[in-house]
């Protein structure tokens, strides 16, 4: 359960079953100025280390991290309550993303500008200490995010995890320390957000907060960030459109709809969780998505074969459930899938079909294992309303037809988009949001301008 504030420890429980897996001692407002303390003092020695050591010393960290796959992975599983597969893939994600910035430290370039009466450079300078506040549903692949490019750029990190989920990130930092990062570069204090995350935002001697949760909480973070003018990327909530049209390939885009939906049970970002269809094609599209999403296995995460586990938290659970139980008028629910009896916080994968839009359930991110699927006439219905929203991270687009995917994929707001696919996600490739999805951009090189100041210096030559 997650505990009241003032407990001495953060208990953590395995969704799936309920029990207790750990308890964590709780930090607070102390332990997160001790902890900047510390960052700020290893920061000199960490900026000032030749590139090529730096790089050396992050390739060890991602073969540490190679070397306790397993480990890292089945920590995952049981805290989060994904699919054992799932929690394999992102931990061989956290690897490439070590290796990938390991590989950037030493083409972190800066330019030389021509002007007038001189020489012009321009250099990326690391920021300093940065903050990166996580949350639960990928709690170690998020972290990673954060952690390789900032420490490639040259800065010190101090990760607070989110209060359900801390105990793959706290055995990250182990795994920092044995491939000789130095004490202090990289770091984790487990507590609330409200206390340990308020006090990092607010903290003078953090320089930026590289932030992904709530689009609510972002909202908090950046007022709270701008009495001290600190940097701030925001990865925030979504609702993506997967847009189906009638030339697309039905049984591919209908296949891959449920894990796009319901993977990590839903409480994904960029989960695909409204479905738009041509309306020509929209009887045969739900049929095949019912099938698809009757085929997936709910049930142990812990099983190499389940694509579904159970939701984080009994208050996940009952989150979910209010957008469903009692049932909004006008509501209909086309599928609902079955999950485990006894302990466990499960929700059933579930259809709604055919959704009206305006309904709160076509309108707020759920973060739970429900999808809607709603009919659109033509091209401009459906750009319209896969841009009713204030959200903008993700989407997907399913057409044949190159001219509509070039018009559509520039027509619709979301920072990350894919046609004839719904992957969002590569290490080499920027990832973000747009409108109040937030701002800033994590992945791929562009990460590295996130965790850096460019200076400009000026050599007159006379
Ligand atoms: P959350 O906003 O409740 O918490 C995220 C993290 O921020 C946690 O570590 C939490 O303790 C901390 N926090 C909460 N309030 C804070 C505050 N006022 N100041 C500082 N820190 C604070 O989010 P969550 O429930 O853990 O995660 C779900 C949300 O995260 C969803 O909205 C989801 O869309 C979003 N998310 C976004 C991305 C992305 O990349 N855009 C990725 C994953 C999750």
């Amino acid at each position: 359960m997650p505990d009241a504030i003032g407990s001495a420890v953060v208990t953590v429980v395995n969704p799936a079953t309920e029990e207790v897996l750990a308890d964590v001692p709780r930090q607070g407002v102390e332990e997160a100025g001790a902890a900047v303390r510390a960052a700020a003092a290893a920061f000199p020695a960490w900026r000032d280390l030749a590139p090529g050591d730096r790089a050396r010393l992050l390739r060890r960290f991602a073969e540490k991290v190679e070397e306790h796959a397993e480990e890292l992975a089945l920590v995952e599983t049981r805290n989060v309550g994904k699919p054992i597969s799932d929690s394999r893939g992102e931990v061989g994600m956290v690897a490439d993303v070590l290796h990938f910035y390991a590989g950037a430290v030493e083409k972190h370039r800066g330019a030389s500008v021509p002007v007038a009466g001189g020489l012009d450079v321009t250099i990326p300078e690391p920021m300093g200490v940065v903050a990166a506040i996580v949350p639960w549903n990928f709690p170690l692949a998020i972290t990673s995010w954060k952690v390789g490019p900032a420490l490639a750029c040259g800065n010190t990190v101090v990760v607070k995890p989110a209060e359900l989920t801390p105990l793959s990130a706290v055995r990250l930092a182990e795994l920092a320390l044995e491939a000789g990062i130095p004490e202090g570069v990289l770091q984790v204090v487990v507590g609330p957000g409200s206390v340990v995350g308020s006090a990092l935002v607010e903290h003078p001697g953090v320089a930026k907060v590289a932030f992904t949760g709530s689009t609510a909480a972002g909202r908090d973070v950046m007022a709270r960030a701008s009495g001290t003018i600190k940097r701030v990327t925001l990865e925030l909530g979504g609702k993506a459109a997967n847009i189906v049209f009638a030339d697309a390939d039905l049984e591919r885009a209908a296949a891959a709809a449920p894990g796009a939906a319901f993977g990590n049970a839903g409480q994904d970002c960029c989960a695909r969780s409204r479905i738009l269809v041509a309306r020509s094609a929209y009887d045969r599209f739900l049929a095949l998505l019912v099938e698809a999403t009757a085929g997936m296995v709910v049930g142990n995460p812990e099983d190499a074969a389940t694509a579904m586990g159970p939701l984080v938290s009994a208050a996940q659970r009952a989150s979910v459930a209010s957008f469903l139980d009692p049932a909004e008028a006008g509501l209909e629910v086309a599928y609902t899938g079955t999950v485990p009896t006894g302990p466990g916080f499960w929700y059933p994968p579930t259809v709604v079909a055919p959704c009206d839009p305006s309904l709160r359930v076509s309108r707020e991110e759920i973060f739970g294992p429900v999808v809607v699927v709603t009919p659109f006439e033509d091209e401009a219905e459906a750009v319209a309303l896969a841009n009713d929203t204030p959200y903008g991270l993700s989407g997907s687009i399913w057409t044949r037809d190159l001219g509509r995917a070039i018009r559509v994929s520039r027509a619709v707001k979301a920072g990350v988009l894919s046609v004839n696919s719904n992957s969002s996600v590569r290490v080499s490739t920027p990832f973000g949001g747009m409108k109040q999805s937030g701002f800033g951009r994590e992945l791929g090189l562009e990460a590295m301008a996130s965790f850096s100041e460019v200076k400009n210096v000026f050599f007159s030559d006379s």
